[in-house]
């Protein structure tokens, strides 16, 4: 596509949007930015980097004479100017849209409710491991776009729901679909809608294209006819399928490919997201050795079910990535010590009676922080007991007081982290130096 002259809007001046104008900007296009926040410090960027602008607002006045608009993941695609510019015949797209017009590579694009940023690190790990030209970006962390100009055999690029709300013409050559199960309904109307947006993946695809499905979801289930790709579909339950698992190994058309053994990750939800790997592998064609190998040098990622300590024979798992319920339900039942489970942080619309059954079996005592306090007590079974805590701190303590050898201590939030934290990073890093906190004091007497 060609930018000179042109004149692009961007809503949202964050990480994406920044990159996003920086690139058209180089590209000899004209960057007009609608940003909600404002400071001063903003308008001096902007003003330096020599943008329009608009802060404080977003208004269809000041982008109407845009050519294209690229809207940020952050910035709900129904608020009420961007449906008008949209009436008014503009052309609004995500950053994963507008940065796919410049790349040439392949792309494998991975999306689900919970595991994209597993996936999506394994899948390159891998690839790199075996010397397959990879770039990894989207939303595990660098906009796409600043990728653009790279020219490697294989894109690795984590969706976000958000981020495949305006795809127009977005391709992966190969997509993961790693399940669908309530998230973000702080944002969405209803579950419908946000598994409509992660169908957007598969929207432009043909059958020369590939799709990565795991079956055992309802919703991937019920919809498959709607994909044109071809399907490799996987399940940790059923045998019919490409990818399966027999005798505590991974199978692919029935040959093994690797043990559960070879997996350095925590909690069958990683035997799930492994299986997707190799879905993936085979149809780059890498050889089950170079899989296996991969697999088991891949470090796993922080935060998740992450062994993060072991005091007096209670281990503590870093789990602050479980910010929907189906993730802190896929930890519950991947653990068969009894559980101290550190629950609560900011709502986001789930629904929490899903785990009354779990933590009725699995958790020998429950600690509830963060603003989600009151809807969980609420939603809990009446025969559950819980205690109240007020900081991580608190939690950490008493969660180890409780403890007895062979526990298991799981901050496993099931709730965002920004009640109390910046982000979930932040919370995780918190609760780990508790941890090693309370490890020296207990070692020093
Ligand atoms: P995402 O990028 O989709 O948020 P992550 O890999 O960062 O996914 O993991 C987020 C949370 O979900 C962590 O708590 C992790 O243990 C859990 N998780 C990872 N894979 C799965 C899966 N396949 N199903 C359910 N939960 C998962």
């Amino acid at each position: 596509m060609e930018l000179k002259n042109k004149i692009v809007g961007i809503i949202g001046y964050s990480r994406t949007g920044k990159a996003v104008a920086e690139f058209v900007q180089k590209r000899g296009g004209k960057v007009k930015v609608s940003e909600l926040s404002s400071s001063r410090e903003l308008e001096k960027e902007l003003i330096e980097k020599g943008y329009e602008y608009e802060i404080g607002k977003n208004s269809f006045e000041f982008l109407k004479d845009c050519d294209l608009i690229v809207i940020s993941p952050g910035v709900p695609s129904k608020s009420s100017f961007v449906l008008e510019l949209e009436e008014k015949g503009k052309d609004i797209i995500s950053e994963i849209e507008f940065a796919s017009y410049f790349i040439e590579s392949k792309i494998i694009g991975i999306t689900g409710s919970n595991g994209k940023s597993t996936v999506t690190s394994m899948i390159y790990h891998i690839l790199k491991e075996s010397g397959v030209e990879a770039t990894i970006g989207g939303n595990i962390g660098i906009p796409l776009i600043k990728f653009a100009e790279e020219n490697s055999e294989y894109f690795v690029v984590e969706l976000s729901s958000f981020q495949l709300e305006k795809i127009k013409k977005f391709k992966p050559f190969i997509s993961v679909l790693l399940n669908i199960t309530p998230d973000h309904l702080d944002r969405y109307s209803n579950f419908e809608d946000y598994a409509i947006a992660k169908f957007n993946i598969f929207k432009n695809q043909q059958n020369t294209d590939f799709a990565v499905l795991n079956i055992e979801n309802e919703y991937i289930k019920n919809n498959l006819n709607t994909i044109k790709a071809t399907k490799v579909l996987y399940s940790i339950e059923k045998e019919n399928v490409d990818i399966y698992t027999k005798n505590n190994k991974i199978i692919y058309k029935d040959e093994e490919v690797l043990n559960f053994s070879d997996i350095p990750l925590l909690g069958i939800h990683n035997i799930e997201n492994t299986m997707a790997v190799v879905g993936v592998m085979k149809i780059v064609g890498l050889k089950n050795s170079e899989i296996k190998k991969g697999i088991k040098t891949f470090k796993g990622l922080e935060h998740r079910t992450e062994l993060c300590g072991e005091i007096n024979g209670v281990k503590f798992i870093n789990d602050s990535k479980a910010t929907n319920i189906d993730a802190t339900y896929k930890a519950l039942i991947s653990f068969d010590s009894p559980i101290i489970l550190i629950l609560g942080g900011k709502d986001k619309g789930g629904d929490f009676t899903v785990l009354n059954d779990l933590i009725k079996s699995k958790v020998k005592k429950l600690i509830l922080i963060g603003a989600a306090r009151e809807k969980i007590k609420k939603q809990l079974d009446k025969d559950i007991e819980f205690i109240e805590v007020n900081t991580m701190e608190e939690a950490v303590r008493t969660s180890y007081s409780l403890a007895e050898k062979g526990d298991l201590v799981l901050l496993s939030p099931a709730c965002a982290s920004f009640d109390m934290y910046k982000n979930f990073e932040e919370r995780g890093r918190d609760f780990k130096n508790l941890v090693k906190m309370l490890k020296k004091e207990i070692e020093n007497g």
